[in-house]
This record gives structure tokens, C-alpha cells and sequence, in this order.
């Protein structure tokens, strides 16, 4: 008899209902998880993954270790739900001067998980079922999954390239939104607008004038902004990062989303953060308070420490924010050359540490699979790894499904990486351009 009920119990302990939420489908694919584990195998160099394999700067390496042995022990215990105290001073006080306002550190800021809990938190909060949410393509990836979990609709407008004249390389300044096309993605049913600037993965920097376009649609049909600014510091060539929230009639429906990770090239750490109005932020709080609850204290008061410098320091040469992209501009250019020489045409980014680069001239070594419904740029990508050892991410990946073989003959490179990173995929590429011309 023990026998028979122990089988009946493990027959009933078996589950037949399906266990997956519906808000689920369609979204359990992630191309990172595919290309991080590609790389990890097969790369000799890695310039796949967005994060720098430089040190980060010495004060927060040193602001780190002063909270983890100095004397104040309770930053190994919880601290405030919406952000460790000194870092949301910190956080208003900076942000405050950016744009020109009084900023509430209780109210006006909210520290996240990275970036990424952010803006899970912004889609939670603001997005019903039905509403259209407006992402500009290429974009990074997670807006899609995250808005469809949310139960809204994603509409995707693309930045549509120009053809570069005289011969010159194109610049990520030559893909630009066609103002009726975007105008004709908001309706009644659009929720929200999800900018990134500057844009991962062409390295976009949004001008004045594009901002203001989409500040005027927003406010002309009463939408929200989510704007992706963890590049905010990585511009080039002189360029003039604009916060979008700083234009008229933008405070009050923007929040602006950013990360210590690219701020401080700790990516590792996963401490962002969100700016806005209360009447947007107290909603975010909410999504926050009944999920992840409060992030790391320790790396939080490190980063806060890191921003009491900064502030100091602003707009001084010793300035991390003024050393960072100066050394990344060099980075930026040595890639550049590098890709050119090679005959891979680079679109020369505005900012951001990606660069992506056309791959025509390189389709005769890497053969097309007829019939098959992935993008030749993913084809080529994973090629590239197995057989050159040199990691890249297809542009296809940025792309919504219907539209990932519009612009399927480009990849994205990180070049936020040491000399020796930088030099030894130079020599994968000419190593591999003499191998082709050789008969
Ligand atoms: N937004 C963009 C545009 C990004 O590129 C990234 C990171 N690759 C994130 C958000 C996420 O940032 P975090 O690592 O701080 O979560």
C-alpha cells in the first residue's frame, strides 16, 4: 500500500499545466546570451560585448576599498530603498547643474540596478496594455522585450542612412529620421517615445534640431520620453551632448536614464540611475519597491564619492569625464583606420564606444546560406568568431524581427579596449585581407 501511494504521489507531483506566464512569448531568445557564449569560446579577441577591459580610474577603485575596510560599517547593511543617501545628493547636485535646475535628491533621482532596471521600471510603470511605445531602430536591444512584458506594442521607426559622397567614410551623423515618418508613428494610442542619445549601436549623437523634432511631437500629442543617456560623457570630435529633459516642455514627460558603469567604465558594479519629475519618478519608486527593493550600498557610496570628485573637478582637464572620451576618441580613430585600411568601411561614431562597419567587400569569404531565415550579418558574425577568433555583434541584433534584414551587411565593434586588444585585432584583419588578395 506504501508503495502504490508514494507512486500516485509522484504521478500528481509531475506538472501538465503550462508553467510559462503568456507575457512571456515570443521573448525567451536573447542574442547576447548566443554571442557571449560564441565569444567565450572561440574569440582570440573580444570586441563583442560593450565593456572596457581597462582598469577603472584609481579614485574609485580607492573610494571602494575606503568603504569596504574604513570605519563606517553599516555600508555592508541595507541603506535607503531610492538611493544611498550621499549618492542621490550627489546625483541631484550634478544632474541639477546639467540642466539648469533645482533637483531633490528624495524626489528627482532613483538608483537602479544599472541601466537595465531602469528601464524596466519605466515600462512597468508606464505602459498599459494597448499603448504604443515608439523605438527608434537600430536600437538596444532590451526596449522590445521590455515593452512587450509590459503588455504594450512596440512601433519602430528606423534612422535611415544617406549615401556619403567624394568617396568619404559615413559618419554616424549621416542616419537621420525622416521628420514625416516619425510624425506618422504617433496616434492617440502612443504611450511613450524611447530615445537613446548617443545611440548604441551606430554611435549617434542626436543634434539639436532632431531632438527638438521629437520634443515637439512629444508634447504636441502628449507622449512620454524615456531617454537612454549612459553615453551621456563618450562624445567625440567636439560634439555637444543635449540632454533632451533641458528642452521646453520636455521636464515634465522625460526621464532621463543613466549608468556608473559607462560613466566610470565599471560596468560590473550595475549601478544606474533615473532623473525626472516626481510626478513620473513616485511611479518608478513604485516598480522599484516591489522588485528589486535597494541596490548594492557599498558600490553606490563608492560611486557617489566618485561623483563628489567629478563635481569638483567639472570641466577641468583632470576631469575623468574630460579624460575618458579624449582617450576614447584615439581608440575610436585607431579602429577607424584599422577597419578602413582592411576595406571593412567604418561608419565613424559621434560617441558611445561602438563603431559599425560595413562588410560588402567581405561576402566572398564568407558565403551566404541559401534559404536560411538568419541575417547574413549574423551568419557572418558567427563565422568570423569560429574561424578568424575576433568577436563582433551583428547590427541585424538591433533590429525588430520584421526588420532585421533591412541592414543586414554591417557588424558592431567595441573599441572601448587596450592598445594590445585594439592592435592584436588589427593584426586578425590584415593577417586576413593578405590571405585574400594573396592568389
Ligand atoms: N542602455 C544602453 C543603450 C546600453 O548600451 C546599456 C549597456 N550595454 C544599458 C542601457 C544597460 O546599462 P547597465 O549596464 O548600467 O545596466
Amino acid at each position: 500500500i506504501k508503495a502504490s501511494n508514494s507512486l500516485s504521489v509522484s504521478l500528481q507531483a509531475k506538472m501538465s499545466r503550462p508553467v510559462q506566464a503568456r507575457r512571456l512569448e515570443g521573448i525567451d531568445k536573447n542574442i547576447w546570451v548566443d554571442f557571449v557564449k560564441l565569444a567565450a569560446t572561440y574569440s582570440k579577441v573580444n570586441l563583442g560585448q560593450g565593456f572596457p577591459d581597462f582598469p577603472p580610474p584609481d579614485f574609485l577603485k580607492e573610494a571602494l576599498v575606503r568603504a569596504l575596510s574604513g570605519e563606517k560599517d553599516m555600508l555592508h547593511q541595507y541603506t535607503r530603498a531610492f538611493g544611498h543617501p550621499l549618492l542621490v545628493k550627489m546625483l541631484a547636485q550634478f544632474f541639477g547643474k546639467l540642466l539648469g535646475r533645482d533637483l531633490d535628491p528624495m524626489t528627482n533621482v532613483m538608483v537602479t540596478v544599472g541601466a537595465y532596471q531602469a528601464l524596466f521600471c519605466c515600462f512597468q510603470a508606464f505602459v498599459e496594455e494597448g499603448d504604443e511605445v515608439i523605438i527608434i531602430e537600430p536600437f538596444f536591444d532590451c526596449y522590445e522585450p521590455m515593452v512587450k512584458m509590459a503588455g504594450g506594442t512596440p512601433v519602430f521607426v528606423p534612422l535611415r542612412p544617406r549615401p556619403s559622397k567624394d568617396g568619404r567614410l559615413m559618419s554616424s551623423a549621416d542616419w537621420q529620421l525622416d521628420p514625416a515618418e516619425l510624425a506618422s508613428k504617433f496616434s492617440k494610442r502612443t504611450k511613450a517615445i524611447v530615445l537613446n542619445s548617443p545611440n548604441n549601436p551606430l554611435g549617434k549623437v542626436f543634434s539639436r534640431g532632431e531632438l527638438e523634432l521629437i520634443a515637439g511631437l512629444c508634447v504636441k500629442h502628449d507622449v512620454l520620453c524615456i531617454s537612454d543617456e549612459v553615453y551621456e560623457w563618450l562624445v567625440y570630435d567636439g560634439k555637444e551632448h543635449i540632454r533632451i529633459a533641458s528642452l521646453q516642455g520636455m521636464w515634465d514627460r522625460t526621464v532621463t536614464i543613466g549608468s556608473a558603469g559607462k560613466t566610470f567604465s565599471v560596468t560590473g558594479w550595475k549601478v544606474g540611475w533615473t532623473v525626472g519629475p516626481d510626478r513620473l519618478l513616485q511611479h518608478l519608486c513604485t516598480v522599484h519597491q516591489n522588485s528589486v527593493y535597494h541596490c548594492a550600498t557599498i558600490a553606490q557610496e563608492a560611486v557617489g564619492q566618485g561623483f563628489q570628485r567629478e563635481l569638483e573637478l567639472y570641466g577641468k582637464p583632470e576631469s575623468y569625464f574630460v579624460q575618458l572620451p579624449k582617450e576614447l576618441q584615439r581608440k575610436r580613430d585607431w579602429l577607424v583606420q584599422s577597419l578602413d585600411a582592411v576595406g571593412m568601411k567604418p561608419i565613424i561614431p559621434e560617441g558611445t564606444y561602438f563603431l559599425v562597419a560595413d562588410i560588402s567587400e567581405f561576402k566572398s569569404d564568407v558565403p551566404d546560406v541559401p534559404d536560411s531565415s538568419e541575417p547574413y550579418d549574423s551568419i557572418f558574425a558567427k563565422w568570423m568568431v569560429k574561424n578568424k577568433g575576433l568577436a563582433a555583434i551583428p547590427l541585424s541584433a538591433f533590429y525588430c524581427e520584421a526588420h532585421k534584414n533591412n541592414y543586414n551587411h554591417f557588424i558592431r565593434f567595441c573599441f572601448a579596449k587596450e592598445e594590445a586588444t585594439l592592435k592584436a585585432a588589427n593584426d586578425i584583419l590584415q593577417k586576413w585581407k593578405q590571405e585574400k588578395t594573396s592568389p
